[in-house]
């Protein structure tokens, strides 16, 4: 086994990456996007080049179709047990599956069947899956889950405090997001301090335009800041984080507010969006640079919670040999990694300036000597997290 095709199947848009899994090079990937819309465009890039189309993709079959023109145009060659299996992101796993698992007519069905948790995000990875089977037969095909690290969050961690009937009649519970890359991203950390990965204790923060915080025991997740859905804990890009529930009673009373209006607000117009005008960090940041309030505000907003959970995490852990930070926001910003941990200097966090602010890029130490916790910045690679668990779970 060498090459496995890593597919994120969203309700628009189609992700592929081609991985080999032995060097670890990426030989080809690109993005479909506006699936179902009039117009569409496509990207597929190799070591060679990038190349762009326009076209219209009618459904996730014909943006099958497109990606598989695109290996044959601009290569590389499917062909000759390329790729040797797919590999497809599925991100609610419930409590069902802990792990990876092949692809067949029984896990299909759990997967369509957890859609009633996760109605934005299992149908269009099972559309996906579907039209793979059809355009990969008898290539084995795997679904890794973003929930699937997170079953080790003990009971106290997964569960709400509301009537217990209701909850387990409606499956309602913590099962946290962003599973693979905190898996990856807390290994990568440990392997970084040559600490045993079954003994560190690592914290990380997935800072994207979704992000979310795990506090990592062992090589097991024990807290996360996700909840039953992505929309719990951290600022977003476009989601609130955290919000008193009773908000949503008060503005359904009083702003007279539908479900779905609520949804849309706390999922689509919410977070930084929602506070200053943009989901973008970078423009937040460079909007308050130039003396916008609102924009200052958001950035403090955002920066309180991340302490809130950096906190909270230390105390679950008992402390912690590294923090990691990861994703757009994590690796690139150093201004909300500094935000992050200045007042950690009494639980033996002590950043170091210049290496949080050198453009240095890839995995890297930015605490300074002798801090008693390492703070780290580790890139996520969710596609070849992936990749090799899929790899495993084959066995060959
Ligand atoms: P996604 O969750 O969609 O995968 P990413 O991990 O790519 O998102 O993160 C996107 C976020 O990263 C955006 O808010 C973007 O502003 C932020 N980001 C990227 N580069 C920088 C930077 N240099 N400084 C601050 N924020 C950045």
């Amino acid at each position: 086994m060498s090459t496995v095709l890593v597919i994120n199947s969203g309700s628009s848009s189609l992700k592929y990456q081609l991985i080999d899994t032995d060097t670890e090079q990426v030989l080809g990937k690109g993005l479909i996007e506006r699936i179902g819309q009039r117009t569409g465009s496509s990207s597929h890039s190799t070591p060679e080049g990038e190349h762009l189309t326009e076209r219209a993709m009618r459904d996730h079959p014909s943006a099958f179709r497109a990606m598989i023109d695109a290996f044959r145009l601009h290569g590389p060659a499917l062909d000759d047990g390329t790729p040797a299996a797919l590999a497809h992101r599925v991100v609610q796993g419930g409590a069902r599956f802990s792990g990876p698992a092949r692809i067949d007519d029984r896990v299909l069905q759990d997967i369509d069947e957890l859609s009633a948790l996760a109605p934005l995000h299992n149908p269009p990875a099972l559309a996906g899956i579907g039209a793979a089977l059809e355009a990969f037969p008898g290539i084995p095909q795997v679904a890794v889950f973003d929930t699937a690290f997170h079953v080790t969050l003990p009971p106290e961690a997964f569960t709400y405090a509301i009537d217990k009937d209701l909850a387990a009649r409606h499956r309602v519970r913590r099962y946290g997001a962003h599973g693979t890359s905190h898996k990856y991203v807390s290994r990568r950390a440990a392997e970084f301090l040559g600490v045993d990965v079954d003994t560190a204790k690592v914290i990380v923060l997935h800072l994207g335009n979704g992000a979310s915080a795990c506090a990592v025991d062992g090589g097991r997740s024990i807290d996360t800041s996700m909840g039953m859905t992505p929309l719990e804990g951290l600022v977003m890009g476009t989601r609130s984080g955290d919000i008193d529930p009773a908000v949503l009673l008060h503005l359904s009373r009083r702003a007279d507010l539908s479900i779905d209006d609520l949804d849309e607000l706390l999922n689509r117009r919410s977070g930084l969006l929602g506070l200053s005008g943009s989901a973008d960090l970078r423009d937040v940041v460079s909007r308050a640079d130039s003396g916008d309030a609102d924009a200052q505000l958001a950035i403090d907003v955002y920066l309180h919670r991340l302490r809130h959970y950096l906190g909270a995490y230390l105390a679950q852990l008992g402390g912690a040999d590294a923090i990691a930070f990861t994703a757009g926001v994590g690796e690139n910003s150093p201004r909300i990694r500094a935000g992050a941990v200045a007042t950690l200097g009494f639980a033996g966090v002590q950043l170091d300036e210049v290496r949080n602010s050198s453009p240095e890029r890839g995995e890297r130490i930015i605490s300074a000597e002798g801090s008693r916790v390492a703070v780290l910045v580790i890139p996520t690679n969710e596609e070849l997290e992936i990749a090799r668990q899929s790899v495993e779970l084959l066995g060959t």
